[in-house]
């Protein structure tokens, strides 16, 4: 039995949940905002943000690199990578800082603590600071995101492995990382540890990175990713892992060059899965998918009528903007009584790599190659461009 009502709970402070309850507070509802880690999410604390900093670290240690070819002097240039975490730290304090600074008095309730159903309308909260709360409301907002993916390899529990959110604590350019994944988290940090300095290699089980594009589209990325000295291992199964500290070494299957890749530093980037697994869905009636993503309707509530799914662990989209966009929907939809649904959505993405690829899918669904259909929007755009000649256009624009 739940000892507080409210109007509407949402759990998860991010991209989907941060913008909600505000709105809900502010046409008069009593919300209950429930956040377990830190405000604003994956995309302020571990995603977006910090990425991009280090990303604009790493770019400038790439121009100042290649400064002479402009005919600029630098002398040699090195990566303080402690000074580089520490500026990235500073730009999610702020983000942080400035999402709190939002939350005011005539707003939703902040509860701090982890939040699970104990039946359709019902929550029970374990505070960050000791004790309990149950609450109850006849709206409820899962806005509980994703967190990488474990390593599930022989030998993985006796290596140090990095993911995405451990590597940007690093203190020390890693010597030589091995990136194990060929998406878009791992060419993200693959890019940028090597402008680091490091060497590194990506080792991918596919016959080429980035497959949900274009095959042209694979073969500049990966043109320009070898071009700035990465190591590319396509074809290349990691079976398991083995060694530690300064020595790891992935072991792959593969039927051209060496079956094994020694590295000091090894990045898993092999996914993302949900934060639905301890939400205690099954009290409430929630319906997961295979994965473990909520299966929602085109407006994102869930099989229990009063319960929607935002953001990435609904499935329909892994970015910030597409979270946010599942807000606008559902807020829309509550408030304004609109009947917004996610298939008007074009699912705009980008790979973040440098420059920066961005692509929009056909319109009516698939992110799949240029199939010849008339009917169809373009299938995609791309501001990607290999050649040299264009990125250093595009320096030369910077540096005006
Ligand atoms: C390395 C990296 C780089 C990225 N870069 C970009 C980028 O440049 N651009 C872009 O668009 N996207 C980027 N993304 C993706 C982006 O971060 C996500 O799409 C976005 O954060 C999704 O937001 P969300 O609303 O699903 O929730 P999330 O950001 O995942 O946040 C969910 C929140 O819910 C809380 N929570 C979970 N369970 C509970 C519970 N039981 N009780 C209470 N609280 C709970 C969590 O603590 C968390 O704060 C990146 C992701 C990563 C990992």
């Amino acid at each position: 039995m739940a000892d507080e009502h409210y109007d509407a709970i949402v759990i998860g402070t991010s991209q989907g949940g941060r913008l909600l309850p505000a709105e809900l507070a502010k046409a008069g509802h009593k919300v209950a905002l429930v956040e377990r880690g830190q405000l604003g999410g994956v995309c302020v604390n571990r995603g977006c943000t910090p990425t991009k900093t280090m990303v604009a670290s790493a770019r400038l240690a790439y121009q100042a690199r290649r400064a002479v070819e402009f005919g600029v002097r630098t002398g040699p240039v090195s990566v303080d990578l402690a000074a580089v975490r520490e500026r990235k730290q500073a730009m999610v304090a702020g983000a942080r800082q400035n999402f709190a600074s939002r939350l005011t008095p005539d707003g939703p309730e902040l509860i701090e603590g982890e939040a699970h159903f104990t039946g359709p309308k019902t929550v029970e909260i374990d505070l960050s600071d000791g004790g309990t709360r149950q609450v109850s409301a006849p709206a409820i907002v899962i806005d509980a995101g994703t967190r990488p993916r474990p390593l599930e390899l022989a030998g993985a529990g006796d290596v140090t492995v990095l993911d995405s959110t451990s590597i940007m604590e690093l203190d020390e350019v890693p010597e030589h990382l091995i990136v194990l994944g060929g998406g878009y988290i791992g060419l993200e940090f693959g890019q940028m540890f090597r402008r680091f300095g490091s060497e590194v290699t990506i080792i991918e089980m596919g016959s080429r990175l980035v497959q949900r594009e274009d095959t042209e589209i694979s073969s500049a990325v990966q043109e320009l990713l070898i071009n700035e000295g990465i190591t590319l291992r396509l074809n290349a199964r990691c079976l398991r892992v083995s060694g530690d500290a300064g020595s790891i070494i992935a072991h792959v299957d593969c039927e051209q060059d060496a079956p094994s890749i020694e590295g000091s530093h090894l990045l898993l980037a092999v996914g993302r899965q949900p934060n639905t697994d301890d939400l205690g869905l099954d009290a409430a009636g929630v319906s997961r998918d295979d994965r473990g993503y909520i299966v929602v309707n085109d407006q994102l509530e869930t099989n229990v009528p009063g319960i929607w799914a935002l953001g990435d662990c609904n499935g329909r989209g892994a970015f910030t903007h597409t979270a946010y966009n599942d807000f606008e929907i559902v807020a829309s939809n509550l408030l304004e009584g609109t009947s917004r649904r996610i298939s008007d959505r074009i699912s705009a993405y980008a790979l973040f790599i440098d420059p920066p690829l961005a692509r929009r899918p056909h319109r009516n669904g698939g992110t799949g190659s240029r199939a010849p259909d008339p009917g169809r929007e373009t299938a995609h755009e791309t501001r990607g461009k290999s050649d040299r000649k264009r990125r250093d256009e595009r320096i030369d624009e910077d540096c005006r």
